[in-house]
């Protein structure tokens, strides 16, 4: 068996957020909770990522100027189908319950909603629900 497989392998996490606060402060977070983390400020820069390596769950902001959130979870799901690729579990985190917004993301299949600011044993709960255990 190859090395690789013998060592768990950390889950690789895409974080799209506009606030560079947030950015490092998720990125720390991950990294200290045993993933591997990419921070992205946009979401063409989130794309550009997917597109040279495999993610396991892609976190994204709902508020960024230019292409939004849910235009980022549109994406990254076409991505996947065009790609023949199985769909990437996302997680939104957003400082507003919006609800249309809600609404809309769940018809894209996102189950999770977190809300900034947010606790990191919560936080920790939603990202082991949609990866497994660490
Ligand atoms: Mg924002």
């Amino acid at each position: 068996m190859a090395e690789e497989q013998v060592h768990h392998r950390k889950k690789k996490i895409l974080a799209v957020d506009d606030d560079g606060l947030v950015r490092k402060s998720i990125g720390i977070f991950l990294k200290d909770a045993g993933y591997e983390p990419t921070v992205a400020a946009s979401g063409p820069e989130a794309l550009r990522f997917l597109a040279e390596r495999h993610y396991d769950l892609v976190i994204t902001d709902i508020r960024m100027p230019g292409m939004d959130g849910l235009q980022v979870i549109q994406a990254v799901r076409d991505y996947c189908q065009q790609m023949k690729k199985p769909s990437i579990p996302m997680i939104v985190l957003t400082a507003y319950n919006d609800e249309p917004v809600r609404l809309s993301t769940e018809k894209m299949g996102v189950r999770e909603f977190v809300f900034k600011p947010f606790k990191l044993e919560d936080f920790v709960k939603v990202l082991e629900r949609q990866l497994g255990p660490r």
